[in-house]
């Protein structure tokens, strides 16, 4: 980890990341100009903009740049001490064979229980803790999206006031649900997450539907029999609670309305006879997920979230990473740190899945990267990687969820999404996230209705251009003013109060909700 280096902005600063690394990456704000003479005696050959990388020797060509202490590519010419390092001089490493990996070799260091931390959350009937207590209303179908979002607004208006104990009332609108071939073995993705965000704990186990009635995503097919009974038996007993908007019974737009906002109204006052609890920490269910990721992620904000995840997994909490292509060049690294030879096994097998779904669509990994992403100096995948699995902090990985399933287990879990942050942050509602940590170093307004998202910058910076949208600046870490533990302890209190519903984020402060966006990979009709 860097050490925390000089106050003064116009010394030069560079983080090295590793004992090995050959190239150190420029903190100052402003850069460095040319003829910076480094604390190691090198001379900028030409200008470095912050992030970027400078090479601290003289680079042969064929010779592995070394940041993390791992090859984030081959020199494709020769490189003078003092030069920038940029994406356009890199050959990128080939993937990481998924073959003789290390299966479950390393046993993290077992990490003291961290006991006696609380937060005030709503019990669910299935043992879950909700951080906010909301009616989600689940659609089948797109179709439905118009009419529900106009019975949302009177059921906001006219209702919402009555119920001061429920937070909010979302829909739950997509883009499935019709038009799609629903028996493709893939459409098992699209389907299982819309009826796990329908379980999530910050939904309370109140379920309504509503269908339009012809749709190919039937609701007994979205949520059958025995599915609802994992979160509430006292609803199992009744039928689903489904509002079809071709039923002969209703007459007109208005009384589709009508019938919508009839059976809210039902479920609104069971949530609102609920009544926050103490409970401890280890309820919380925390997906973390980073975008619009600059060089600074994997020094500054990912490791004050790894931090955080050890933390929160020794007070026994759930903690859900995912990004499948930002773990991709680092498998070696998580089957390493798999519990069991099964973990790592699966983890395997969802990487060799997404490996074949790149591969149909005529491209691989390398995809991933961003413009935004190179320009804050990130060469390549195999660095974004490097930086962005951090996030998963030391402790054994101990499950693996396929995309869209609901999680199983506490501890470490790897949920395999796509790196896209909206589905990522979908399929980690369905995963039945109740708390959510997205980092970003170039700034992104991501927020979601579902699910607090407290929002961490990379850099200060960002941090105090955005000051009403970063919850957390882990910028202080490559400032020297903070430590990663520091702001890791930062976090973790601030999810406490976050979770209890003490303090807002500022997404939840200025109402910032991104779509759910479904992971489809079955084809369309
Ligand atoms: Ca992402």
């Amino acid at each position: 980890m860097p050490a925390a280096p000089a106050k003064m902005q116009s010394e030069p600063l560079l983080i090295r990341m590793h004992d090995r690394d050959n190239v150190a990456m420029v903190a100052n704000n402003a850069g460095l100009p040319a003829g910076t003479v480094l604390a190691t005696g090198q001379i900028l050959q030409g200008t470095i903009a912050q992030g970027h990388k400078v090479a601290l020797l003289d680079l042969k060509k064929n010779d592995a740049v070394l940041r993390y202490g791992v090859a984030i590519g081959y020199a494709i010419e020769d490189i003078a001490a003092g030069s920038w390092v940029h994406e356009r001089l890199l050959r990128m490493p080939d993937a990481r064979s998924l073959d003789e990996l290390p299966l479950a070799t390393i046993k993290p260091l077992a990490l003291p229980a961290l006991e006696g931390f609380t937060f005030e959350g709503y019990r669910n009937p299935d043992g879950s803790v909700g951080t906010r207590n909301i009616l989600a209303i689940t659609q089948t179908v797109q179709c439905v999206a118009g009419v529900t979002a106009f019975a949302l607004q009177r059921i906001k208006t006219e209702l919402l006031p009555n119920f001061p104990n429920v937070d909010d009332v979302v829909a739950l609108e997509h883009g499935y649900g019709c038009g799609v071939a629903i028996d493709a073995p893939d459409a098992i993705v699209p389907i299982r997450t819309l009826r796990n965000i329908s379980l999530n704990p910050n939904f309370g186990g109140e379920v309504m539907v509503v269908s339009l009635g012809c749709e190919k995503l039937q609701p007994e097919r979205l949520l059958p029999p025995g599915s609802i009974a994992l979160i509430d038996q006292r609803q199992s007993a009744q039928a689903l609670d489904v509002v079809c908007l071709q039923d002969a019974a209703h007459v007109g737009f208005l009384s589709m309305i009508d019938s919508i906002v009839r059976q809210a109204e039902k479920h609104l006052q069971r949530l609102n006879a609920r009544r926050r609890e103490t409970v401890s920490a280890s309820e919380l269910v925390v997906g973390v997920q980073c975008g619009g990721s600059d060089a600074f992620s994997g020094v500054t904000a990912n490791p004050a979230v790894g931090f955080c995840t050890d933390l929160l997994v020794r007070a026994g909490a759930s903690v859900i990473f995912s990004e499948t292509t930002e773990v991709r060049d680092g498998i070696d690294l998580l089957t390493a740190r798999a519990a069991t030879p099964e973990v790592a096994q699966a983890m395997i097998r969802e990487m060799a899945w997404y490996d074949a779904y790149l591969q149909r669509g005529g491209v691989d990994r390398s995809a991933n990267t961003t413009p935004g992403n190179k320009s804050g100096g990130l060469s390549n995948i195999v660095e974004k990687a490097m930086g962005s699995i951090v996030k998963s902090g030391n402790a054994a990985i101990t499950g693996v969820l396929a995309p869209g399933e609901k999680l199983k287990s506490k501890g470490l879990t790897f949920a395999a999404t796509p790196a896209s942050d909206f589905i990522c942050g979908t399929l980690q509602v369905a995963a039945g996230m109740n708390l959510h940590v997205f980092t970003t170093g170039r700034g992104t307004p991501y927020g979601l209705a579902e699910v607090p998202v407290i929002k961490v910058a990379t850099r200060s910076d960002l941090a105090r251009r955005w000051h009403d949208l970063m919850d957390v600046n882990a910028g202080t870490i490559a400032d020297g003013s903070a430590t990663i533990e520091e702001v890791g302890w930062e976090l973790f209190r601030l999810m406490l109060e976050v979770a209890s519903g003490r303090k807002k984020t500022w997404a939840e402060h200025w109402k910032l909700h991104n779509a759910l966006v479904l992971f489809n990979p079955a084809p369309v009709t």
